[in-house]
């Protein structure tokens, strides 16, 4: 697998990891080579991903937002006791749940944290768009998981699982509402979408019909994609502003990696690590940026050219391209 210099490491962007998973070193911040996209998931992280962003302004991007596998964490009106929010969302209106249920609910009831209503969620992330409001901070990492169950610790390893999932209507609605604040604040997003590709489709067409040309003004990057290759390339002609990434960490677990890359049109692809140390980030990305440029049989550079015709540019130069279109603003046009 190819390296690359640090002139040519200089222009990669890493669109989706998340650091602040760890401790993270001044070390390792002035070692990092390339530019990193890091995502806040909930309400315990977004002042990590602000402060990490405050002190390596010239190479953190900061993502504000609330993940799907946090959302039973939000209420959607104002909380009377956690009890009964969780009970709801879990339950259902569910009377008479089974015994086995009910007995995971108590044991499961006190390890869960006191919920926080979807109205500050929108004001957290507003005050967090409003401290970066000349940058390219994005909303960020908000989506869909259909099948994601709620863990009795998340941070326990191993994680022991509940059979709970959270509800789609309830994802959706956390979901809707930050992309509206995104479309407000033309603040461009990364969508995190598992097993449910139809309501994907069907809340981006929704969202579309909703704001009209201001729909246009922001960008949506399906973050690790595991979508099916025709789903998303479908999904981009109707969207000019839909483009995709992957990564070796979620992606190379499925065999739909190369017809991703392969679909994808050269110009909507970018590239991530989605990993968890900033140490692990750059590593990640130089794989995939081999991996798509195999497949797309793009040129891997071996040093930086001032300038070239757009026929010579090697991977990294058109992925960068592909970054700036994405944080353009600009309307794109269907190819
Ligand atoms: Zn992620």
């Amino acid at each position: 697998m190819a390296a690359f210099p640090p002139r040519v490491l200089r222009h990669i962007v890493d669109v989706h990891c998340h650091p602040t998973d760890s401790p993270i070193s001044a070390k390792s911040m002035e070692q990092l080579e390339i530019s990193v996209c890091a995502m806040s998931t909930h309400h315990g992280d977004q002042s990590m991903v602000r402060d990490l962003a405050l002190q390596n302004p010239a190479k953190v991007i900061p993502c504000f937002g609330y993940h799907p596998w946090f959302t039973h964490r939000i209420s959607l009106r104002p909380v009377t006791s956690k009890s009964e929010h969780y009970r709801r969302l879990f339950l259902g209106d569910d009377a008479q749940p089974s015994a086995e249920s009910a007995s995971v609910f108590e044991e499961l009831l006190p390890l869960l944290p006191e919920p926080i209503t979807l109205e500050e969620v929108i004001s957290d992330l507003r005050r967090n768009f409003e401290l970066f409001s000349s940058t390219t901070a994005m909303l960020g990492e908000v989506g869909l998981d259909k099948p994601y169950r709620v863990a009795f610790d998340y941070y326990a390893s191993p994680r022991r699982l509940t059979p709970f999932t959270i509800p789609l209507d309830h994802q959706l609605s956390i979901l809707e509402a930050q992309i509206d604040l995104a479309v407000e604040l033309r603040r461009n997003v990364s969508f995190h979408s598992v097993k449910c590709p139809q309501v994907t489709v069907d809340l981006l067409n929704k969202l579309k019909q909703k704001h009209g040309p201001q729909w246009d003004n922001i960008r949506v990057d399906i973050h690790s994609c595991s979508m099916n290759p025709q789903v998303m390339v479908d999904l981009q002609k109707k969207h000019h502003n839909v483009f995709m990434s992957l990564s070796t960490t979620i992606n190379g677990r499925s065999n739909n990696l190369n017809a991703l890359v392969a679909a994808c049109p050269p110009d909507r692809l970018l590239i991530e690590s989605d990993f968890n140390t900033i140490e692990g980030c750059t590593e990640r990305c130089v794989e995939i940026l081999n991996l798509v440029a195999r497949i797309k049989r793009w040129p891997i550079e071996e040093e930086w050219a001032d300038e070239l015709d757009k026929g010579e540019w090697g991977v990294v130069r058109r992925i960068e391209a592909n970054w700036k279109a994405f944080i353009s603003g600009e309307i794109l046009q269907e190819h």
